[in-house]
């Protein structure tokens, strides 16, 4: 990762929720339903923890691996 690069936070948008998992507000965020492109940790920490709740293991969260 290079912190040099401005990265704009990318949060979960919750489909049944109809809101950033997270619980932020607002037009100025970026979201996405993608797991995979969320950048926001607390999503991704939400995310992590409902995919064990539900046990799905169709889109295992990737992003706890350390290069
Ligand atoms: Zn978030």
């Amino acid at each position: 990762m290079d912190n040099l690069t401005p990265v704009t936070l990318v949060h979960f948008y919750d489909t049944r929720l109809h809101q950033i998992l997270c619980g932020v507000r607002g037009f100025d965020h970026k979201s996405t339903k993608h797991s995979r492109s969320v950048t926001c940790h607390a999503c991704v920490a939400l995310l992590g923890e409902r995919a064990g709740l539900a046990g799905q293991g169709a889109e295992a969260p990737a992003g706890n691996a350390t290069p």
